[in-house]
């Protein structure tokens, strides 16, 4: 059964350009609630931390470098079957290939600077919530 909740972060280009308000706000009208939420800026050891999974890939430097280059807004969201429907608000991981209306096609510049994170499974969902908010607090 899906998990009601997802991970996301606005990442730097989406911080940096003033899109912080628009894009909680298609978050929420899209019927997504938000859990938990904190406006932080990514060390070195963070970003490649929350990525270990692309270490490998030609991008993994570039990545990391990006992430940590502003603030980001890391956020909790509550919906049913929340993985896959914000997977389908944010659209494909490259802007150029992202659905019409999608937060990506809207606020993405580039492959690397998308916008927005989304969890791709539940258990990475939990993990990845849990990476910034649960040492903290129950949610
Ligand atoms: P996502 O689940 O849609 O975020 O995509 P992935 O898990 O495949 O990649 C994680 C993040 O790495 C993406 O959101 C991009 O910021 C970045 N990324 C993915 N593919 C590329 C690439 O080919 N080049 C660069 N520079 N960055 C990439």
């Amino acid at each position: 059964m899906a998990s009601n909740r997802t991970f996301t972060m606005l990442k730097p280009d989406a911080v940096e350009a003033g899109h912080i308000g628009a894009i909680l706000n298609k978050i929420n009208e899209a019927g997504f609630r938000i859990v938990a939420m904190e406006m932080t800026q990514l060390s070195t050891q963070d970003a490649q931390a929350f990525y270990e999974v692309h270490k490998e890939r030609p991008f993994y430097g570039e990545l990391v470098e990006y992430m940590t280059s502003g603030p980001i807004v890391a956020a909790i969201l509550e919906k049913d079957n929340a993985v896959e429907d914000f997977r389908k608000l944010i659209g494909a991981t490259n802007p150029a290939e992202a659905a019409e209306g999608t937060i990506r096609k809207l606020y993405a510049t580039s492959i690397s600077a998308n916008a927005v994170h989304g969890s791709d499974s539940d258990e990475n969902a939990a993990i990845e919530g849990a990476f910034y908010f649960g040492k903290r607090a129950q949610f």
